[in-house]
């Protein structure tokens, strides 16, 4: 890797700062001052320094976000308090949302920059399972259970794929896990409005096989284990 992305990366300065630290004198590598921004490093063995600290690099980061109400799933927005904003204890600052939760639901959220997995688990044709718990308004039938495993029309070119809906509570308020295999705009509660009912509260629980960690409460966030990563690769 350039020693300047190194730099820039490891969160010393912009690119152009850092291309002038390096120019000033103030970086070596391996003990050696260097004044070339272009030099070629090798991340797992070479010691950079600037200004006599050697200088920590974290290639990738994943956390696990228990996303609240009222935050956007973004890495920035001139209005709202977005997803990555939350996460404080961070090295890198290019992280972003595996995907995205609407602004009024809750739940599982991973936030990393690893772009590869982040691909594999969005890709349409992995069929990523992901498991929503949810209060309907309105009783949940046996034949909502036959529709949503058949597939919906929900208004696009293709019905969704088969679904598996879970009755906790069926009553005025009832209550549903549902797993589904896409990740369509608005998915869950345009697979409720095609059966006449409406999502009140929606907040995933499941994405992956990996389960959102019951002691995270709403805004609250944790690393991913290596065995948590593994899973998701
Ligand atoms: N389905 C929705 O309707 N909203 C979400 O945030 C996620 C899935």
């Amino acid at each position: 890797m350039r020693l300047d992305k190194f730099l820039s990366e490891a969160g010393i300065g912009s690119r152009s700062q850092v291309k002038t630290y390096i120019r000033k004198g103030l970086v070596s590598i391996n003990q050696e001052k260097v004044c070339q921004p272009e030099l070629k490093i090798n991340i797992e063995n070479d010691v950079v320094q600037y200004n006599g600290s050697v200088v920590e690099y974290t290639q990738f980061e994943y956390f696990m976000l228990n996303k609240p109400q009222n935050v956007v799933s973004a890495t920035k927005d001139n209005v709202f308090e977005t997803v990555v904003g939350l996460i404080r204890e961070r090295k890198r600052d290019d992280l972003f949302p595996v995907g995205r939760l609407d602004k009024d639901t809750e739940g599982l959220l991973i936030i990393t920059n690893d772009g590869e997995l982040s691909h594999n688990m969005l890709s349409p044709r992995k069929h990523v399972n992901k498991t929503y718990y949810a209060k309907i308004s309105g009783l949940i039938s046996n034949q909502d259970q036959e529709m949503f495993e058949k597939g919906l029309d929900i208004g696009d070119d293709k019905p969704t794929l088969p679904a598996k809906l879970t009755i906790l509570k069926s009553d005025t308020l009832s209550e549903i896990e549902l797993t589904i295999q896409e990740g369509r705009f608005h998915q869950v509660k345009r697979m409720f409005e095609a059966v006449g009912k409406k999502v009140l509260f929606l907040k995933r629980i499941e994405m992956g096989g990996l389960k959102l960690d019951e002691k995270l409460m709403p805004g609250e966030y944790r690393c991913l284990t290596k065995d948590e990563i593994d899973l998701l690769r």
